[in-house]
């Protein structure tokens, strides 16, 4: 090891000096060697290899061209200034363009110099140009120091001054490499590296910034992104363990008789092979005498719901109380109203608690719990409350759990002296890798078969212009018995623009299906909740045709005979919320339609969103495309981005590595759970590390 080198101060590195050293500080975080060498180049750029003007003929790849700018013109003004510059080689003429920084860009650029360029082409109207391309003279890059390859570091304006920007950081760079000492701290133990064929750290270090082959890059890249995913997968696992593993449980050993009663007798239908893998993971866990925490992942429709009913009537079958918690009070209530009807015959009782139950039934409840006369207890918030306490609860079935936060969640935790076991419930699925990392302390399930004879739903985009042809197609439908939901966004309830919208949205959905032929109800977040449950009702019965509504219909709502959603607005959403909505029909055995609709001008990502819905009814196809774009920080919320701070690793794109650094370190801790093995030493010392890296991803229990 050689500890005192990385932790040379970086004022004392080669090339830096005080005032530069103030600029690494508080412009990248630089303080010493260590962080300068993992300061990585964000490209590397290719010296040998030009192409020639003519032979542009892909949008793919940035490439250099030599040669010189023959014309330099300023178009337009104020903000949509640009400037254009034509830059010539042997074979031809490109266009050169910048919209930025374009004051500083254009004194630089000389008639009679030779340039080398480097940048990514683009096709505009059948001729190629490079907009921001990197601009170096060429006699200039002859000189250039560092190998074939040009490594490229993001700079700032502060550091540019002094003279810090790409070039001047690779300087430091190739001055502090050249002193990097023979015996530089691996982080990896060496059979570690040997058995998957990784570089030594130091040689990674050298390949990031001053690769002679791009393969040797590629190995180097690989090898630190791994070493990312690897501590974050062992620090996940280590939590698991402790939160898991080592918590005892209730045991729940019996298949009772409300349970067999009601498999046998009251189902109705055959379980998919999918939900009966699923319950027989549930039923080893809960038998396993260690408190289970479990993740159903489950596309909408795919019967997420009776295996949720079927683990309660376990416990309740082995002497334990249940409680299931929603987002919602219109999905609580549904949840109810579904329990009730499907155990009508058996010996349990079922009771709703939300936050508008009166204080007498509130009353009534809270003591039918703790007699344990209630068997399942369904509700939203409410539920946790202090003032609900349980004889003896034994499970929580958690619907929907995004909408719920983890200090929530650790309140139901203090209901029961073994801590109850935990079914979380998501219709939105991610890649499994993913979902591991996101939910690194929950084992997961999925349920990734939809009941069978379901049509699926046909999906098409329209436009504002079709408005006349949609309500007809909706007329029609409405003919043949169906109902139609009409959805408009609704980012904050209290947006009143949104409200706006849905109002006058609502207004003209009236003028042309007028009463008395159509019965329309209405829906948002601004109503009260006996409002909005007697519009639901008048919906789910059949006596509206039309329900007209915000998103607050979004998750779980169950009406089989609606077999048509219109989306308006449909750009405003996102993709998980668009699937999630859509999933509200295709419940019945018609054949369901979904409508999105849009305004003429749609950005890119917008335009992507609506082709992937309506290509596919796939929630993890759709969840892949949404990660893409979004990026998992957004997807997991700011709270678990915290841990997803890697400088190379990204969770979309390298969910390979993902699989197989999460594989090693579930060998390793199975082998060595505390890590005192002297052959791991290194693991441990890392693993500090990044516990303390670590913000706060709360702890759940
Ligand atoms: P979700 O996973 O979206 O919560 P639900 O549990 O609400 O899905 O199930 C959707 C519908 O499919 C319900 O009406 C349910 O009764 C029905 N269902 C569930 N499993 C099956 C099955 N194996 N065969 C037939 N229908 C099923
Ligand atoms: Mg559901």
């Amino acid at each position: 090891m050689n500890q005192s080198f990385l932790d040379t101060p970086i004022e004392y590195v080669k090339g830096v000096g005080p005032s530069r050293a103030d600029a690494f500080k508080s412009e990248l975080g630089i303080y010493k060697m260590s962080d300068l060498l993992e300061y990585y180049p964000f490209r590397h750029i290719d010296r040998t290899v030009f192409h020639t003007v003519t032979s542009i003929d892909s949008e793919a790849f940035s490439i250099q061209l030599k040669g010189r700018i023959v014309r330099l013109k300023e178009l337009g003004t104020g903000r949509a200034t640009r400037l254009s510059a034509t830059f010539q080689d042997d074979t031809g003429q490109i266009e050169l363009l910048w919209f930025k920084g374009i004051k500083w860009v254009k004194p630089k650029i000389k008639a009679d110099l030779e340039y080398v360029i480097y940048g990514k082409p683009t096709q505009f109207k059948g001729t190629w140009n490079i907009a921001h391309p990197d601009l170096e003279v060429a006699s200039n890059v002859e000189k250039l120091e560092g190998g074939r390859f040009q490594a490229v570091y993001s700079s700032s304006e502060k550091l540019g001054k002094k003279g810090l920007n790409s070039a001047g950081i690779s300087k430091v760079l190739r001055n502090a490499i050249a002193q990097l000492p023979a015996n530089i701290e691996e982080t990896l133990p060496e059979s570690m590296i040997a058995s998957l064929g990784f570089p030594s750290r130091r040689t990674a270090i050298i390949n990031m910034h001053a690769p002679q082959r791009i393969e040797d890059y590629l190995a180097a890249l690989e090898r630190l992104k791994f070493e990312e995913l690897f501590f974050l997968q062992l620090v996940l696992l280590r939590q698991k363990l402790v939160n898991t593993k080592r918590t005892l449980g209730a045991r729940f050993p019996k298949v009772g008789e409300l349970f067999t009663d009601f498999y046998q007798k009251h189902l109705g239908f055959e379980l998919t092979g999918a939900q009966k893998r699923v319950m027989k993971e549930v039923r080893l866990d809960v038998n396993s005498g260690y408190h289970m925490n479990r993740l159903i992942q489950g596309d909408v429709g795919s019967g997420k719901t009776i295996v949720a009913l079927l683990a309660g009537l376990l416990a309740i079958d082995n002497g334990y109380q249940v409680c299931l918690m929603a987002p919602t009070e219109i999905l609580a209530q549904q949840h109810y109203e579904g329990f009730q009807k499907m155990l009508a015959e058996l010996p349990a009782k079922v009771a709703l608690l939300t936050g508008s139950v009166k204080t007498a039934a509130r009353r009534a409840i809270h003591e039918g719990l703790e007699s344990g006369e209630i068997n399942i207890l369904i509700g939203t918030h409410a539920l946790i409350e202090p003032k609900v306490k349980f004889k003896c609860l034994g499970m929580a079935i958690i619907d929907e759990q995004h909408r719920f936060g983890v200090a929530q969640r650790a309140k139901l935790w203090a209901k029961a002296t073994l801590p109850p076991h935990v079914l979380v419930m998501t219709a939105t699925p991610i890649p499994r890798t993913l979902a591991m990392t996101m939910y690194g302390d929950l084992d997961i399930s999925v349920i990734d078969e939809l009941p069978p004879g379901r049509k699926a739903i046909k999906t098409v985009h329209r436009t504002d212009a079709h408005r006349l042809s949609v309500f007809a197609f909706l007329k029609d439908e409405i003919k043949k018995g169906r109902q139609v939901y009409v959805v408009y966004p609704l980012i904050e309830e209290s947006q009143s623009m949104d409200y706006k919208d849905l109002m006058d949205g609502y207004e003209s959905i009236s003028r042309s299906f007028p009463m008395p032929e159509y019965q329309i109800s209405i829906l948002h977040g601004k109503m009260k909740p006996e409002d909005k449950d007697y519009e639901m009702k008048r919906f789910a019965r059949g006596e509206t045709q039309l329900l007209v509504a915000t998103t607050v219909i979004e998750v779980g709502v169950n009406v089989p005979n609606a077999s048509v959603m219109v989306i308006e607005s449909t750009e405003r959403f996102g993709l998980s919320q668009l699937h999630q909505l859509r999933g509200r029909v295709g419940r019945g055995a018609e054949q369901s339609y979904c409508i999105l609709m849009s305004g003429q001008k749609l950005s890119s990502d917008a335009r992507t969103r609506i082709k992937t819905m309506c290509d596919t009814n796939d929630g993890f196809k759709i969840s892949e495309v949404d990660l893409e774009l979004r990026g998992p920080g957004d997807i997991m919320g700011t709270q678990q981005s915290g841990l997803m701070n890697f400088k190379l690793a990204n969770l979309a794109t390298d969910q390979v590595l993902l699989s197989r650094a999460r594989q090693v370190a579930i060998a390793l801790i199975d082998e060595d759970p505390d890590l005192t093995d002297p052959k791991n030493s290194l693991i441990a010392i890392g693993l500090k590390k990044a516990l303390k890296q670590r913000k706060d991803w709360s702890k759940i229990s």
